[in-house]
């Protein structure tokens, strides 16, 4: 049996290997870092992971909210229910203080009343198909075929077609650019079409403290390149798995690939290259900023 890179092998006297298994998370860090691939995927036990941060404190904060918000009943979700579920579902952890982590309550408060009386970001009519929904589904064709699996924000129905959605509340406002480049969105289209047999080609990103939407609109060439990289990734990334389970160097088969995002990496303390590529920011220095404030200053 293999490491635990999504691939299980199986002593069948021939060489049969499962189809890819991949989760856009374990993509995206086999394609920014294959140690922190296997610091987070392989190693066990696990090595220790940082402390949190704060911007990502409040965008699963602003998650849970707007999952517990679609969970109502249509004409139950007013801007005062969000701002509510907002409140029950706060967390301080990663800010500064108590007076940041209060700035950023209010603010958060105000995007999701504002994201939930604009009707232009979704239905009031409607239940949507899915809420955090779990998909699970094969995709692709012949060899390239893969796995396809994650939790989807929501799923919407417009008319015969499904629709991904899903939430950001970064700094960066997403562009019609970052939806059509987006492979997690695509391999989430590809398993909400098979899941919900229907259609599902419309991805978007909406940020949430602007109601900015980006959108992409797949066809079946962008869609299978989409498939065709993320299936070529998860087959290295397995490979690399079974190389070191066979007793390959882990140094050689997942090297350290330094950026900025080693600043923010859950393992950098286990990596020396990481720690002196990028520095070590406060946990709440990625918070956008506030009108008005210094925001996360
Ligand atoms: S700190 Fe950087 S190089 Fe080290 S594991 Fe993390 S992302 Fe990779």
């Amino acid at each position: 049996m293999g490491a635990d890179t999504g691939q299980l092998g199986f002593d069948l006297g021939v060489d049969v290997r499962p189809l890819p298994r991949v989760t856009p998370a374990r993509l995206a860090s086999w394609e920014s870092c294959p140690r922190r691939f296997r610091m987070a995927y392989i190693d066990r036990p696990a090595p220790a992971r940082g402390g949190a941060w704060a911007h990502h404190t409040l965008g699963a904060v602003v998650h849970l909210a707007l999952r517990a918000l679609f969970d109502l009943p249509a004409r139950a979700r007013t801007p005062e229910a969000a701002e509510a579920l907002l409140d029950r579902n706060w967390s301080a952890e990663g800010y500064r203080d108590s007076a940041q982590s209060a700035r950023y309550r209010t603010a958060a408060r105000g995007w999701l009343a504002a994201y939930t009386a604009d009707h232009e970001l979704h239905d009031p009519t409607a239940a949507p198909a899915g809420v955090e929904r779990w998909v699970s589904e094969t995709v692709g064709a012949g060899e390239r075929r893969l796995v396809a699996e994650g939790r989807v924000d929501r799923i919407d129905t417009r008319g015969a077609d499904a629709v991904v959605v899903d939430y950001k509340t970064g700094r960066h406002v997403p562009t019609d650019d970052d939806a059509r480049d987006s492979r997690a969105l695509a391999l989430y289209a590809a398993a909400t079409g098979a899941a919900l047999h229907r259609p599902c080609r419309r991805v978007e990103l909406h940020h949430v403290p602007t109601g900015h939407v980006a959108v992409w609109e797949h066809d079946d060439a962008s869609m299978r390149a989409h498939l065709d990289a993320a299936h070529g990734l998860a087959t290295a990334a397995a490979d690399a798995g079974d190389a070191l389970a066979a007793g390959g160097d882990p140094e050689a088969l997942f090297p350290p690939r330094t950026s900025p995002a080693c600043a923010t990496c859950d393992v950098r303390r286990h990596c020396p290259e990481g720690r002196a590529a990028a520095p070590s920011p406060q946990p709440w220095a990625y918070l956008r900023d506030l009108p008005g404030a210094e925001g996360a200053a």
